[in-house]
C-alpha cells in the first residue's frame, strides 16, 4: 500500500476497494516502523484514528467524499478538538483544545483522517524544528541534518511516506523551506486564502495555514477543500475558490517568468545555484519566456521580517500567563511572580528572544522607529512585487540559500538561522502565494527545491507551472538513509 498518492487513496476508498480503516492502519504501521528514527510526530492516538476511519467507511457507503480516507498529519500549532495541541512548547504541554480549526473541520467533512500531530519549532519560531521543547525531527535523506522548519514534522511525515498530505503553517517560510529540504512540495497560499481560525497565532499579519504533498494534483485537491471564506476568521478572503484541479494540465508555453537578480547574490550555495539554474533552463524548454527582474528592497527583508514577526509575537504570546490555560509554575510568591515564573519556565530560549526583541520594538518611544518603519519597508517590498507582476506571470528562485544543514550547526547563532530565511520571508511580507517544488539533489544526496512565486490569489498559476514542470522533469533522489530503511514505500 503506497501512502504517497492522495488521489489514489481517495479513489480506492470511494470505490470500496481498500477501506479507510486499512489506509489508517497502513499509516499507523508506517509511523510505528520509521518514526522512532525520524521524530515527525508528537501525538498519535491509534484508537481514535481507527474509530475515525470507521466513520469514513460508513459515510462513503452513501456518497463519495473528496478526501475519503486520506491520512493527514497536522502541525501541532493547529487546534484539533480533544487532541493535544502543544505548539512544540512546554507552556502548552497539556493543552487539549475544545474545538478544531476550520481547516481541520473542512478536512474531516471531506473524509480525511487526521493521524497525528506533527512536531514543530516552538510556536513556529525557527527554521530547523530544533526549537521544539519535546524532540528532534530528523531529515530522512540524512538523519544528521535538520528537516527544516518550523513545520519540520509535517514535512517529514510526507517525505518519509507516513501520510500523503500534511498541514503546516507559514509565517516566513515554514512550509516552503522544509519542503525544499525534504524533497516534497509545499505551498504557501495568499494571505487570507485559508481560514486561520484555530491556528495558534504567531504573527497575525503574516500567518497562514499551508499544505505539503507529493504532487501538485494532491495539493490542488487539498487546497480546494480547505480554502475559502470563513465567518470565524475576519481576515479570510471573501473570494470564490477556483477549481484548482481543472486547469492543472494546461500547457505553460508562453508563460512569462521573472528571475529576481537579488535572489542569486552572495551567500547562495554553488550547488543550490546550479540546480536552480538548471531548473530555469528546464522552464525555458517548456516554452516559458524567462527574463531577469529586480526586487530591490530584498536586502531589507530579513531585518524587516524579524522586527514585524517578533513585535506581533510579543503581543500574541502575552496570553500565556498561567491563568486560563497552559503551564502554571507550581511555586510563586504573588500574582506578578506567578506570571513571571510560569512564563520563564514555560517558554524556551528562542521564544523568549523574540518576546524581548518584539516588546522593545513596540515600546513607547521606539514604536515608530521599529515597528512603524518596518511596516513602511514592508510596503516597499510589496511594491517591488507589484512592479514585477506587471511584467511577468510568476517568478523563479531558490527557496533557501543552502540544502538541509547539520543538526546543531546554526542553533547557537540566531542571526545565521534568521539569514537562511532570506528567499522566503518576502512572499509573506507581500502576502503573495509561493510554492516549493522538487528540483534536484546535491552530490551529497540532499534535495533542493525550486521556488515559484505569483501574484495574490494566483495559486492556480503556481500549481499549473509545477504540474507541467514535474511531469517533464521528475527528480528522483538517492535512497533515504535512516535506520537501514532505504525506501519510503510500504511493500504491497
Ligand atoms: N523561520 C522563520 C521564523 O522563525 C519563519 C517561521 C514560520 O514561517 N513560521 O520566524
Amino acid at each position: 500500500m503506497n501512502l504517497k498518492d492522495a488521489h489514489a487513496i481517495r479513489d480506492a476508498v470511494n470505490s470500496g476497494k481498500i477501506s479507510a480503516g486499512e489506509w489508517a492502519d497502513a499509516a499507523l504501521r508506517r509511523i510505528e516502523a520509521v518514526d522512532s528514527a525520524l521524530g515527525a510526530f508528537l501525538t498519535v492516538e491509534p484508537e481514535t484514528v481507527l474509530r475515525r476511519a470507521g466513520e469514513v467507511d460508513r459515510a462513503v457507503k452513501n456518497k463519495s467524499l473528496p478526501l475519503a480516507g486520506i491520512p493527514v498529519a497536522i502541525k501541532d500549532n493547529i487546534c484539533t478538538r480533544n487532541l493535544k495541541t502543544t505548539c512544540g512548547s512546554k507552556i502548552l504541554e497539556n493543552f487539549t483544545p475544545p474545538y478544531s480549526a476550520t481547516a481541520i473541520n473542512r478536512l474531516e467533512q471531506a473524509g480525511a483522517v487526521v493521524v497525528g500531530k506533527a512536531n514543530c519549532d516552538e510556536f513556529a519560531m525557527g527554521s530547523s524544528t530544533e526549537n521544539s521543547a519535546f524532540r528532534m525531527t530528523r531529515n530522512p535523506y540524512d538523519p544528521e541534518r535538520v528537516p527544516g522548519g518550523s513545520s519540520g514534522g509535517s514535512a517529514v511525515a510526507v517525505a518519509a511516506g507516513m501520510t500523503p498530505l500534511a498541514l503546516g503553517s507559514e509565517t516566513g517560510g515554514s512550509v516552503r523551506q522544509p519542503a525544499s529540504f525534504c524533497g516534497i512540495l509545499g505551498l504557501k497560499p495568499t494571505y487570507g486564502r485559508i481560514s486561520r481560525y484555530g491556528l495558534v497565532a504567531y504573527a497575525s499579519s503574516l500567518d497562514c495555514i499551508a499544505p505539503f504533498g507529493n504532487s501538485p494534483r494532491d495539493i490542488a485537491l487539498l487546497l480546494s477543500v480547505i480554502a475559502g471564506r470563513d465567518y470565524n476568521d475576519a481576515t479570510s478572503a471573501p473570494f470564490e475558490v477556483p477549481d484548482y484541479l481543472s486547469g492543472l494540465r494546461e500547457p505553460v508555453g508562453g508563460m512569462k517568468l521573472g528571475v529576481p537578480r537579488e535572489f542569486f547574490g552572495e551567500g547562495l550555495d554553488p550547488a543550490v545555484r546550479s540546480i536552480i539554474e538548471a531548473g530555469i533552463r528546464n522552464a525555458e524548454s517548456l516554452g516559458c519566456e524567462v527574463r531577469e527582474v529586480s526586487l530591490p528592497h530584498t536586502r531589507y527583508a530579513v531585518a524587516d521580517y524579524y522586527v514585524i514577526a517578533s513585535a506581533e509575537a510579543s503581543s500574541n504570546l502575552a496570553r500565556y500567563d498561567g491563568v486560563k490555560y497552559g503551564y502554571r509554575s507550581p511555586e510563586y510568591d504573588d500574582l506578578i511572580d506567578m506570571y513571571r515564573t510560569s512564563r520563564s519556565q514555560g517558554f524556551g530560549p528562542e521564544v523568549k528572544r523574540r518576546i524581548m526583541i518584539g516588546t522593545y520594538a513596540l515600546s513607547s518611544g521606539y514604536y515608530d522607529a521599529y515597528y512603524g518603519r518596518a511596516m513602511k519597508v514592508r510596503t516597499l517590498i510589496r511594491r517591488d512585487y507589484d512592479r514585477a507582476f506587471e511584467k511577468v506571470d510568476a517568478l523563479l528562485s531558490p527557496v533557501s540559500p543552502t540544502p538541509a544543514f547539520r543538526i546543531g550547526e546554526k542553533i547557537s547563532d540566531p542571526l545565521a538561522m534568521y539569514l537562511s530565511d532570506i528567499y522566503t520571508v518576502t512572499a509573506n511580507l507581500a502576502g503573495i502565494p509561493a510554492l516549493s517544488l522538487p528540483c534536484g539533489f546535491t552530490r551529497e544526496g540532499l534535495p533542493v527545491g525550486l521556488q515559484v512565486l505569483a501574484n495574490q490569489f494566483q495559486e492556480g498559476t503556481l500549481l499549473r507551472f509545477a504540474e507541467n514542470y514535474m511531469q517533464a522533469f521528475p527528480v528522483s533522489g538517492p535512497p533515504m538513509k535512516f535506520q537501514g530503511i532505504s525506501r519510503p514505500e510500504i511493500e504491497d
